[in-house]
This record gives C-alpha cells, sequence and structure tokens, in this order.
C-alpha cells in the first residue's frame, strides 16, 4: 500500500502534455516536488492547484523527471498494476502472426510501460530497464514476468548509455533461471537464426525489421544482393531464402559477420552463395564502384547516425553519401531497400535525401514501398517517439527518361 505518496506539483498551465496522455514530463514543466524522493519511487503528479492528475516514476537526474506509469491519479502502482500491464502487452502480441518463436512482448511507452523492454528468443526472455521505474520495480518485474510466461530463463541487457541520463549504470546478466546457452536457437519465416544475447547488439537480434526481412525475401528471386551493415545476416539469410543467387554482406564487426556465415550455413546454404567482408560500407561502396561491380538489391541498414539534434545535419550527410553511393552501384530495375533507426530523422526528410542522393547519381526512381518496424514495436497514438525505424523500397528506373 502506498500510503504517503510524495507530490510533484506542475507549473502553471503545463498539464497539456498529460491531458494529451504523453507520458513524459519534463523537468522545465516542474513548480516543485514534496515528500521522501527515492530514484524511481512512485509520485503524485499534481497541476499547480494540487489537484492529482496521475502516477509516475520520479527520475531526478533525468532530463525526463516523471515518466508516468497510470494517468488514473488513484492507481496503485503494486504487484497487480504490472500483472495487468504485462498481460496485456503479451495479450496484444498473441493476436500477432510473427511466423517466429521470438519477438518483442514489452516495448516501454508504447505498453504503458515506460523504460521496460522485454524480447523473447525462445524459451529466454531479454529484459532492458531502461529508466529509474521500471529499475525501481526491477524484483517486481521479473517475478511477474515467470509468473505470467513459460520461460527457461530471465536475463538482462540494461548495458546501454541512455541509463546513464537516469543516473542509473550497466547491468547486465542473468536475473532468474538458468544461465542460458551460449547462443540461442531462434527460428523465423522458415530460417533459424543463431542469436547472442550477451555480445550481441540491443537484445541480441534486430526483431523490428522482421517484416522488412519477410518482404525483402519475396523480392529477390534470383537477384544478386549487396547487404550493407549486414549484422548476423538477419537480411542476406532472407535474400537467399527466398532465391537470391548469391549475397554478399559488408561489415566490420568480425564476430557479427562470423555469426553471420555460420548462420548460413545452419540453413544449409553454399558458402559461395553468402560471402561476407570484414569491410567499412562507406569505403567498399566506391572501392566497388571502381572495380565496376554493380548488383540487383542493395540493403543499407546502417546504425543510428544520430543521437541527438546536434547530430541531424552530420547524419542526413552520412545517409546521403551512402544512398548516392549505393544507387552508383545498383542495376537499373534494381532495388534499393535503405532504412534509418535515428527516431530524430524524420520520414519525409529521409525520403528528401534519398532523392537528392538519386539526383546526384543521375538516375530516379519509384517508391516501391515504405517500410518501418514490425508491429511488436508498436506505436501508440500517444507517443508517437516510439517510431523510429523507417525505410524505403525504392526502384530505380533506367536514366534519360525525361521524366
Ligand atoms: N541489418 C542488420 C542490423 C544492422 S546494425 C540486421 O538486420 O540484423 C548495424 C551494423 O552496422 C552493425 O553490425 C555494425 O557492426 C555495422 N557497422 C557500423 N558502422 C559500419 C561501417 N561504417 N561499415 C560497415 N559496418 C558498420
Amino acid at each position: 500500500m502506498q500510503i504517503l505518496m510524495s507530490r510533484l506539483y506542475l507549473k502553471k498551465s503545463r498539464e497539456d502534455a498529460l491531458n494529451r496522455r504523453h507520458p513524459w514530463i519534463f523537468s522545465g514543466a516542474v513548480e516543485r516536488v514534496e515528500g521522501q524522493l527515492q530514484t524511481g519511487a512512485t509520485i503524485s503528479v499534481c497541476n499547480t492547484s494540487g489537484t492529482a492528475l496521475a502516477v509516475g516514476a520520479y527520475s531526478p537526474e533525468s532530463q525526463i523527471r516523471v515518466r508516468i506509469w497510470d494517468f488514473d491519479p488513484q492507481a496503485v502502482i503494486d504487484k497487480a498494476f504490472f500483472t495487468r500491464r504485462l498481460q496485456a502487452a503479451i495479450a496484444a502480441r498473441n493476436k500477432q502472426k510473427p511466423n517466429s518463436n521470438a519477438r518483442r512482448l514489452v516495448y516501454a511507452e508504447a505498453d504503458g510501460l515506460p523504460g521496460l523492454v522485454v524480447d523473447r528468443y525462445a524459451d529466454v526472455l531479454v529484459c532492458q530497464f531502461l529508466a529509474a521505474g521500471a529499475e525501481y520495480h526491477k524484483a517486481l518485474i521479473v517475478e511477474v514476468l515467470q509468473e505470467l510466461l513459460d520461460c527457461e530463463s530471465v536475463y538482462e541487457r540494461s548495458d546501454v548509455s541512455v541509463r546513464e541520463k537516469e543516473g542509473l549504470s550497466p547491468s547486465a546478466g542473468l536475473l532468474a533461471g538458468r544461465e542460458p546457452d551460449e547462443l540461442l536457437r531462434i527460428h523465423e519465416n522458415g530460417l533459424h537464426y543463431l542469436v547472442d544475447i550477451r555480445q550481441g547488439h540491443k537484445t541480441g537480434f534486430y526483431l523490428d525489421q522482421r517484416d522488412n526481412r519477410a518482404f525483402l525475401s519475396s523480392c529477390s528471386q534470383g537477384a544478386e544482393v549487396l547487404n550493407c551493415f549486414a549484422y548476423t545476416g538477419g537480411f542476406g539469410l532472407a535474400a537467399l531464402a527466398g532465391g537470391a543467387s548469391s549475397v554478399t554482406n559488408l561489415d566490420t564487426s568480425a564476430p557479427a559477420l562470423q555469426l553471420a556465415a555460420r548462420n548460413a550455413q545452419e540453413n544449409g546454404f553454399a558458402a559461395d552463395r553468402f560471402v561476407t567482408i570484414e569491410a567499412d560500407v562507406f569505403a567498399s561502396l566506391r572501392q566497388m564502384q571502381s572495380e565496376n561491380r554493380s548488383f540487383d538489391i542493395i540493403v543499407l541498414d546502417p546504425p543510428k547516425f544520430i543521437d541527438n539534434k546536434k547530430q541531424l545535419d552530420r547524419g542526413a550527410r552520412a545517409y546521403k553519401d551512402i544512398n548516392l553511393q549505393a544507387l552508383k552501384l545498383l542495376r537499373p530495375g534494381g532495388l534499393l531497400f535503405s532504412f534509418s533507426c535515428s527516431g530524430l530523422m524524420q520520414v519525409p526528410l529521409f525520403q528528401k535525401i534519398i532523392a537528392d542522393a538519386a539526383l546526384d547519381a543521375k538516375c530516379t526512381g519509384h517508391i516501391v514501398r515504405q517500410l518501418g518496424q514490425a508491429e511488436d514495436h508498436p506505436i501508440s497514438l500517444n507517443f508517437p517517439e516510439a517510431a523510429y525505424l523507417k525505410g524505403f523500397c525504392i526502384r530505380k528506373r533506367e536514366a534519360g527518361h525525361g521524366y
């Protein structure tokens, strides 16, 4: 029972965001706080005259001072609360058909659980506690997850820099159950992938690209594919499964490429159809032009180039550069799959960057499809920040059509 909850008073006329059910309260909107203020503890959020509006998690070191747990000011944030929210998130996933035993079960704010990510890889849950409130309730959340889901292990991958903004240090390791195998085996659309949940990026695998892998696969019959920023071969394998004649995978990470090659082997693809090259994409795309190489399909799925507003211009130039170089290597009639996972890169700007790249590459094209994150990474209407992955599938046209 929460008896004496601390209270946070908003400045006058600063409750707009709350009225729109946006779950963040920035430090600039806070008039004062009263009571015992423990990092991550539950606080009652009031308007300037003291009327309670919502309850959230208090994070004194973060610019996002409160993340709202519930817009009902009477809500109690206890085991029953987490059980309800987690049940709802899981029930939503159970309505989806990912053709995989790996999926995101909880996507933080978009599932009403700010700062909490839970990904399922077969029988293992991998969690990230990215904000003070989620961290504060970690033990309870892990307990409820074990009660609701049949799983062998709950593992933590909160070794990410965003935790610094919350005054939290990195944290990773086993939280419950048995120590997971070194590599987990998942399946997706008839392919097997080995996932390294300890050393891998994010929680181990790019679950957000699932639908885009499937779409690439459906376009790949007979194609010679260049997979840039290949990581463990997600797109590359999907292309081979769809009948690509060969895939060249570029990445700077040797361990990622080793796992990619092993993934190709595990699925029975001949080594000469799946080439891995440890190289910088920016340099390789130029080098390949000088060698007069060309491809039917090129995938560009770079890491996040933009972390904050200051990096927007530099990031935009980097996106333009790889798209320009890739379009030069693409055969007329070929397909470019170009992504950005930077939340700050808006779709219209990204489209313009690709259009500018095409002009410079002296070609044009049609948008075959606009691409986004898989539905287990939902974007809630009151939290548009949940949208981060965007992409375009572009068909390059022959030059000289006059339009
Ligand atoms: N497409 C992948 C995910 C890509 S993540 C998938 O769907 O699974 C980004 C990858 O880019 C990482 O594997 C990282 O090692 C690699 N990378 C980052 N900078 C690079 C560069 N300049 N050249 C080549 N690879 C790079």
